[in-house]
């Protein structure tokens, strides 16, 4: 049982062990929208677990497909050897990729993604002879886990804040998406595409041949869910363009089908040169995390005259079969579900529901793409994030779960969430807002 002491002993993520002793929410089942709590009671998920059980909760095609696989093969190393269904699933992916994005690599996390790509970033230059290109540029209010690597290019100072010193040679872009407060903007902001040009702006200080990449959330997530400005993404492809540089969409929130389409890149109308993805890839079973490049990218490393590259980069738990055999159940359940399309119906419900909350108390933003929603509350003086605390917990009371990032609630629910469910998320928060103070 839970004693005191065996509590102790574990140090979850984010807290130190005091914060952590004040009452975890302790969760022992799940199935489709819903959570079970260790004490019985049903939790409507509006978060996808951590944005990540895009198809909802206990699909039977892919917890069959793990037992499966455990069952024929439990582990095979990927160097120098693999196994068909790392081939499969990587193909698989490829066909639901945008644009010539067609060649996977697998990590285990989006952390793990992340890094591969900036490291894959400077190889590509150094193979093509220019080894002088390492500088990597992030942006304000990314997320892109917690390597060193992604740590290094986050745009969020308090993340970064007891770990220095970091990565040299990262630059980070200091605009946001915020077109401006209480814009409640529907989707995307039309205002802001020239928020890109600071990129160009940075030229002036770092020499454009000594920038290997831009890497970006295509929407930022955890950052309080901001959708990229229309024209705002292509500017950014045209500056990196125009001076040499590879373009990463940091996709481990929006890939798999969050915005309504298997990518965000597609919706979003923009091709980078390399993809991170994770979290949905494999409906968060088994952990996964995957890197995937364009053809450019591929090229760089295999035109030589000796064929494919010696790459020095790669993990025990590659290509997983475990992973790769939930990974592959995966999509052919987004295809037995049509859930991309399904999703573009619910987004504009979702849309509709959480606009209506514009005008409530507190309230001084909302923004939506996708099945991805955020609701900014007004901080309380002299207690920021408080307010947002407090909505959080009264909507858990509720059987709600959402998220908050300080004041700002954030909302990723399962991809098969129904009508019904939709109005009971935001009729939670409108209540809960009501009676906060
Ligand atoms: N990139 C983005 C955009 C993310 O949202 C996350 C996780 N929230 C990561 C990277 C890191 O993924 P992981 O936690 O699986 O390492």
């Amino acid at each position: 049982s839970l004693t005191p002491e065996v509590m102790e002993s574990y140090w979850l993520p984010f807290t130190a062990n005091r914060k952590f002793k004040r009452d975890p929410r302790l969760f022992s089942g799940a199935e489709g929208m819903y959570y079970t709590t260790t004490d019985g009671r049903r939790i409507l998920d509006g978060m996808a677990g951590l944005w990540c059980v895009n198809a909802g909760h206990g699909q039977r095609k892919i917890i069959e497909a793990i037992k499966a696989q455990a069952e024929q093969m439990d582990y095979v190393s990927s160097f120098s050897m693999s196994h068909p269904i790392a081939f499969e699933f990587a193909h698989a992916i490829a066909q639901v990729t945008p644009g010539d994005l067609n060649h996977v690599f697998f990590a285990n996390s989006g952390s793990e993604a992340v890094d591969t790509a900036l490291k894959m970033a400077r190889a590509y230059h150094r193979a093509r002879g220019e080894p002088g290109r390492t500088r990597l540029i992030g942006r304000a209010k990314g997320y892109h886990g917690m390597g060193w690597g992604g740590l290094s290019v986050a745009g969020m100072s308090r993340h970064r804040r007891d770990f220095g010193p970091l990565l040299p040679e990262v630059s980070h872009l200091n605009h946001t998406h915020f077109p401006d407060k209480n814009a409640f903007s529907r989707g995307r902001p039309a205002w802001g595409a020239h928020l890109a040009d600071e990129l160009q702006q940075m030229m002036a200080i770092h020499d454009p041949s000594t920038i290997a990449a831009v890497i970006i959330e295509p929407v930022v997530g955890s950052g309080g869910v901001l959708p990229p400005p229309v024209g705002y993404l292509e500017r950014l492809r045209e500056i990196c363009d125009r001076h040499g540089i590879l373009l990463i969409f940091d996709e481990v929130i929006t890939g798999f089908g969050r915005l309504g389409t298997a990518f965000g890149a597609e919706l979003l109308g923009v091709l980078p040169d390399i993809v991170t993805c994770a979290k949905g890839m494999t409906n968060a079973a088994v952990p996964m995390g995957g890197v995937i490049v364009n053809q450019k990218v591929w090229d760089g490393f295999t035109a030589g005259p000796e064929g494919t590259i010696e790459l020095f980069h790669g993990y025990t738990y590659s290509g997983h079969p475990l992973a790769c055999a939930a990974g592959l159940a995966t999509l052919e359940v987004h295809r037995d579900l049509d859930l991309y399309a399904r999703t573009r119906r619910a987004a504009q419900r979702w849309e509709d529901t959480a606009h209506a909350l514009k005008g409530d108390r507190h309230v001084i933003d909302i923004r939506n793409i996708g099945l991805l929603g955020a609701i900014e509350l007004e901080p309380r003086a002299g207690e920021p994030g408080e307010r947002g605390s407090e909505v959080n917990e009264m909507c858990f009371q509720e059987g709600i779960l959402i998220r908050n990032t300080g004041d700002t609630l954030v909302l990723s629910p399962p991809l098969i969430i129904e009508d019904a469910e939709i109005d009971r998320i935001f009729d939670t928060i409108r209540n809960a807002l009501k009676k906060v103070a």
